[in-house]
């Protein structure tokens, strides 16, 4: 009679989960563990909000699965490397056979599992492992040369032309023949930090999580490309938090997108297909970490950024962190992060390149924050998003093309909607005038005077680029 062990990472769901159906189909008897490590969350700079939202949908998950007579455990490590140990006691003890678990992406995940497998094997332990974060197994699909992509668009295509529909099988779940022997546990789990932004707006679990999909296809998906770049209405999907704790899967996105458009990936509802190839950008993000391992190591894709000479300046850096910067769009993207743990992707853009550009700051602390912060922070898409602002990553925006925060403001919040709404300093501002920070005009008010000139700003960093370009071909 064998007894499985499924352990749970960044797939906090029943539906669709490859490792728990596998074990479902191969063990008679079926444990659940969770590990949580703080100082891997803290090395990762993951965010308290996130910390929160991943406690209460573990609670969900418990009952969930105990109503398939699975029972969850959650046990603490002190960090990856005690890990794999940790796991491999808790396996021999409950005298498990067979541990299955689904990939995660990252230098320091793929050492764990490594190890993991190796203690487990010297116990006589099987482990199996899944693909449940991408449809293609990471570094499959190459280009023409047989390299890895490194751009999208012809990375895209690729996807679609392999693609088969047998791909978007997803497998009921069934009982286990006998249920867990042991109780559910998940007192080591403790929430003990506090944030500001408000966990309200994002309740926990499955059926949550599958709702709001649903809720986006039916009545949004429609209006996605022409609504998605307004951050005053609400014309994405805010699925991002599920996402990335896995308690929604990619395959689960994009089958509900397909069914609703004739199963076509480039043709007939445009916001279907442009709402698909967003979550392809996630698969994307994914194998560049796989493909180019340095740019989970805290490198830039192009090796001539490294030679980029950062400024640094504290004043600069608080003002930014706290959205005091004296630009209200940038300001005002920020405070939505601080204030909802989430912020709108077209101000993630102009926020980064801001922080880069015109700031000429690191984009790692850019990259930090973000992460520390938000409640859909995700390693891959994250640093794919920061490299891709600050150009020093793969199918980067060229160093030269850099955003004007007032022309992206005047464009995307045209009638300073989203800024009023974040900066209520700002609310009596007319509107013709609250897109350009004018010292006088906000004297009046607690609005900081710009930080700097955007003309010289940019100047400055065309040509920090330039030198570091210079540098290279030396
Ligand atoms: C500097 C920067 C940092 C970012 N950090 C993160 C992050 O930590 N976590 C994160 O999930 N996304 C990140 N993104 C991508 C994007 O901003 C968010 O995924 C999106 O805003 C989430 O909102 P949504 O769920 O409503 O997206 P929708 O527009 O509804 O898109 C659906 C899903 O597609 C994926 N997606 C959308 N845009 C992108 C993109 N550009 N790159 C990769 N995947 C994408 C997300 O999983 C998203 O939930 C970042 C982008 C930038 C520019």
């Amino acid at each position: 009679m064998a007894k499985g062990l499924i352990w749970f990472r960044a797939d906090l769901r029943l539906d669709d989960n490859p490792a728990l159906n596998a074990a479902l189909s191969e063990c008679e008897e079926v444990l659940a563990i969770y590990i949580f490590s703080h100082s891997q969350w803290e090395i990762h700079n993951e965010s308290n909000i996130k910390h929160e939202f991943l406690i209460n949908n573990l609670i969900l998950l418990k009952e969930s699965l105990e109503s398939f007579g699975i029972s969850l455990i959650a046990i603490n490590t002190k960090s990856y490397e005690d890990l794999p140990k940790d796991l491999c006691s808790i396996a021999v003890e409950q005298k498990v056979d067979h541990v299955f678990w689904n990939n995660e992406f990252g230098f320091n995940e793929t050492i764990r599992d490594q190890n993991s497998i190796k203690f487990l094997k010297e116990n006589n332990i099987c482990s199996s492992s899944f693909h449940d974060q991408v449809i293609y197994s990471p570094g499959y699909l190459k280009t023409g040369q047989g390299n890895p992509f490194s751009v999208f668009t012809p990375y895209k295509r690729r996807w679609v032309e392999n693609f088969d529909m047998n791909f978007l099988d997803i497998a009921k779940v069934s009982k286990p023949k006998r249920p867990s022997s042991i109780h559910s546990d998940l007192s080591a789990l403790k929430f003990v930090k506090t944030h500001s932004a408000s966990i309200d707006l994002w309740p926990a679990g499955e059926s949550v999580a599958q709702e709001k999909l649903a809720n986006f296809l039916q009545s949004k998906a429609n209006s996605y490309s022409e609504l998605r770049n307004s951050p005053i209405i609400d014309g994405t999907s805010r699925i991002s938090p599920y996402l990335a704790l896995g308690i929604l899967s990619p395959k689960r996105c994009i089958l509900e997108g397909l069914k609703l458009n004739d199963f076509e990936f480039t043709s007939g509802n445009k916001g279907i297909c442009k709402w698909i190839d967003e979550i392809v950008w996630r698969e994307f993000y994914r194998n560049i970490m796989h493909s180019f391992p340095k740019v989970s190591m805290n490198q830039p894709f192009q090796e001539y950024t490294k030679y980029i000479q950062w400024r640094h300046s504290s004043e600069e850096l608080e003002a930014f962190y706290t959205g005091r910067t004296g630009f209200p769009i940038v300001d005002a993207g920020i405070r939505q992060m601080l204030a909802e743990g989430w912020m709108h992707n077209r101000l993630r853009m102009v926020v980064a390149m801001f922080f880069t550009k015109n700031m000429l700051h690191d984009w790692r602390l850019g990259e930090k924050f973000f992460m520390e912060h938000l409640i859909d922070g995700d390693f891959c898409s994250n640093n794919g998003g920061w490299q891709w602002s600050s150009s020093t990553g793969t199918d980067a925006a060229p160093y030269f093309r850099i955003f004007n925060p007032i022309t992206q403001s005047q464009n995307f919040d045209p009638d300073g909607e989203f800024i009023k709404k974040f900066i209520p300093e700002l609310k009596d501002v007319p509107v013709a005038q609250i897109h350009q920070p004018q010292t006088d005009l906000f004297s009046s008010t607690d609005y900081p005077a710009p930080m700097l000139d955007l003309k010289e700003s940019r100047i400055r960093a065309i040509q920090a680029f330039k030198d570091a370009r210079e540098n290279t071909s030396i």
